[in-house]
């Protein structure tokens, strides 16, 4: 059902144009309500690292109407090689067998892309106010009363962050971040190299107990590689968000290791992409409070080591504006959200024991057994992810 527009359409704020924002938008846009979406960058965020979309989440941007560009735009990965600690080769595998994806259905594209195609799929229907963000927000009155960072004031019925994992709608909506982050005893760094290896759609991931450098070459640029060091710390390390300490870190976790690891942390040094984090989720008792919901990695970020951060995204926007759509008491709303859409979250979250998060042993004896499960050939990812990825059954469109 769509609105009438017989009365006045009900104005909805979104902080994030990454996945989640540009996705919500769309379907709110198309449910009736005068979106605008706030983001802190310049520009919708282009480049970055492959992502999966997935399950569930095929459903949701097929019903976009997106699928065919993102299956223009999609990685077509032959295979995965891993390395042991002396750089000999343990294993070589097809991608699909290692993420538990379908062949065929399920997706993995360059986040920049699937960004940009979610970005003009909503581009001519909503405001989107770039380099801004929300610098206060105030519930007291009929709605939600936003200040911005850029001077503006402006009242909206609703507010929602997509502002991702270290989302700052959630710091004004519940507080600081600590008490909801999960830390899972990793921290990673991405960033952008030349192609120095000849590598050509393949990812080559070397490991050592508790250490992973990978190299993906993802086809869109045969110039240029992904990069990805993972390493495991039992404690999240004091200001690692300060890109000198994450530099150091990264470069003290990796100082003794082999293979070609040596020169790209000296590529990381000189990178003007790197990205460094805590891998982590976030759990929150609730995903709303009065007037200002949370979506996607806001609301519960799985960490990449499940791979289902984009798809809960996808999923989680559809399920929250159809929510919105279906009952004009935003309360009642977003508690038929959350209901809706928590236990497909949860179920994810848990992933983190399995599939993926399998390729970061942190013990010898660990990553002994997960060479021999690659030597064997034995699919990493138990039935708990491909029924995970699927979990929740999309209801149509309101
Ligand atoms: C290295 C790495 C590898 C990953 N691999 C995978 C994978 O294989 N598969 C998978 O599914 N997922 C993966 N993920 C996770 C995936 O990227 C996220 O789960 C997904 O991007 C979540 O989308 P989102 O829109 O909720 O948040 P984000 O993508 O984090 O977007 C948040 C947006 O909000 C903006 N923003 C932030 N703060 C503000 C503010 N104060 N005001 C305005 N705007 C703001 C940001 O600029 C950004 O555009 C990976 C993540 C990382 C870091």
């Amino acid at each position: 059902m769509t609105s009438t527009h017989s009365t006045p359409r009900r104005t909805v704020l979104i902080s994030g144009a990454s996945i989640a924002g540009p996705a919500l938008a769309y379907w709110l846009h198309r449910y009736g309500f005068a979106v605008t979406v706030v983001e802190k960058a310049s520009a919708p965020r282009g480049g970055g690292y492959p992502i999966d979309v997935r399950g569930t989440a095929i459903e949701v941007v097929r019903r976009m109407g997106v699928l065919p560009r993102l299956r223009e735009a999609r990685i077509e990965s032959q295979r995965v090689t891993f390395l042991g600690p002396d750089g000999g080769e343990v294993a070589t595998v097809a991608p699909h067998d290692l993420a538990g994806s379908v062949e065929g259905r399920d997706l993995e594209v360059a986040r920049g892309d699937l960004t940009a195609i979610l970005y003009a799929a909503v581009a001519d229907d909503v405001e989107f106010l770039f380099d801004d963000s929300i610098d206060t927000l105030d519930q007291s009155g009929g709605g939600v009363d936003v200040a911005f960072r850029g001077g503006g004031r402006r009242t909206f019925d609703l507010v929602v962050g997509a502002d991702g994992m270290h989302s700052r709608t959630r710091r004004l909506l519940l507080g600081p971040e600590g008490p909801f982050q999960r830390y899972l005893g990793y921290c990673f760094a991405v960033f952008t190299m030349p192609n120095a290896f000849g590598l050509s759609r393949e990812l080559m991931m070397w490991n050592a107990p508790g250490r992973a450098a990978a190299l993906y070459a993802t086809g869109e640029d045969d110039a240029t590689l992904h990069a990805f060091l993972n390493f495991h710390l039992p404690e999240p390390p004091e200001a690692f968000r300060d890109p000198e300490t994450q530099v150091k870190l990264v470069a003290e976790a990796f100082a003794d290791a082999g293979w070609e690891v040596p020169g790209i942390i000296d590529a990381m040094r000189g990178a003007d992409d790197l990205f460094c984090d805590t891998v982590g989720q976030i759990r929150l008792p609730a995903w709303s409070g009065g007037r200002v919901a949370l979506v996607g990695d806001a609301a519960y970020a799985p960490s990449f080591l499940t791979g289902q951060g984009t798809s809960l995204a996808l999923v989680g926007a559809y399920m929250l504006a159809r929510a919105l759509a279906a009952d004009p008491d935003h309360a009642a709303a977003f508690a038929a959200y959350e209901s809706g859409t928590r236990a497909f979250a949860t179920a994810n979250q848990a992933l983190v024991d399995h599939g993926t998060a399998g390729l970061f042993p942190t013990t010898a004896q660990a990553l002994e057994q997960r060479n021999a499960r690659l030597r064997d050939l034995v699919a990493m990812p138990a039935p708990a992810e491909r029924a995970a990825y699927s979990a929740l059954a999309l209801p149509e469109p309101w």
